[in-house]
């Protein structure tokens, strides 16, 4: 079976120079290894994605010389597979709906922020309080019935309870430097999210099912990604799901050495092709054989 890749940009801003590194290093990992090449457009967040977005994807993908395999698989119209997960998840216990507004969530780890630094999950947020997880069952059904919106939670502590130690195959590194068989912490994360308010799926949930399926073999993607594969190797456990290989890339950094931005000017892909940049131009910028 040939090895299949993936790009899978999210259609919520326009691509810059660290999306081309991880479409380019997909596309010539999979031709140089006679794989296939996917294209998923992660399109779930409604209110930050735009059609004109999504189109630039495939203007500036074609641009830089990739083919994908077409239909692109667009997250937003397969929101019945992700339900389905999400209901397997709630047949097993393992979910349970959360009432909080953000501001109602910052509010609580504030108070307990004065009795001692509360834990923060790998990109820094603090971790839920986990207050709707023990709501009184009648008080719990009160809401929901009320209309009140919800979204859906994994409770970590029964998640890892039913799942022995998991690790996952890293071909590239993570941001300690870690490599080859990396113990996954999803405890890290808490209670993460796995259905939004206002979608049946999360960023988490989509990402694994739909590797899953579309028989990906290879996760290629940059570094900040690494600890979100400690959880996506637990729903895939829970899932009875196949674990892909994983490789995180270094992050293409801005002149001034932070994160690029989609609205950066100097990176944006669209912006360097209207100053005359080719795409050898850019495979030579990010160190890419032409
Ligand atoms: N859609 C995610 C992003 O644009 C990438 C997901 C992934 O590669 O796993 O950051």
């Amino acid at each position: 079976m040939p090895p299949v890749f993936r790009f899978a940009p999210s259609p919520n801003g326009y691509l810059h120079l660290g999306h081309a590194y991880s479409a380019l290093l997909n596309h010539d990992l999979a031709r140089a290894h006679g794989g296939r090449f996917l294209l998923r457009i992660e399109d779930i967040d409604a209110t930050r994605c735009r059609p004109e977005f999504e189109t630039a994807i495939y203007e500036d993908l074609a641009w830089l010389g990739i083919a994908w395999e077409e239909p692109a698989r667009r997250q937003s119209e397969h929101l019945d597979v992700y339900r389905d997960a999400l209901a397997r998840l709630g047949r097993d216990g393992l979910v349970y709906p959360a009432f909080e507004s953000r501001a109602g969530i910052a509010r609580l780890v504030a108070e307990r922020d004065r009795a001692a630094p509360w834990p923060r999950d790998p990109d820094g947020a603090p971790l839920y309080p986990g207050t709707a997880r023990t709501l009184a069952p009648g008080l719990r059904a009160g809401l929901m019935a009320s209309g009140q919106p919800y979204a859906w939670r994994l409770d970590m502590a029964a998640a890892c309870a039913r799942i022995s130690a998991l690790e996952w195959t890293e071909l590239g590194a993570g941001p300690g430097g870690e490599s080859g068989a990396v113990t996954a912490r999803p405890q890290a994360w808490g209670d993460v999210i796995v259905a939004r308010k206002e979608t049946p799926t999360s960023y988490h949930l989509a990402v694994t099912v739909d590797d899953a399926l579309q028989g990906v073999t290879h996760v290629v993607r940059g570094a900040d990604l690494f600890w979100s594969t400690s959880v996506h190797r637990l729903l895939q456990a829970l899932l009875a799901l196949p674990a892909p290989l994983y490789r995180h890339h270094a992050l293409v950094l801005g002149d001034d050495g932070r994160k690029l931005a989609k609205s950066g000017r100097s990176t944006v892909l669209r912006e360097l092709r209207a100053q005359g940049v080719t795409p050898a131009g850019i495979r030579r910028r990010l160190g890419l054989a032409g």
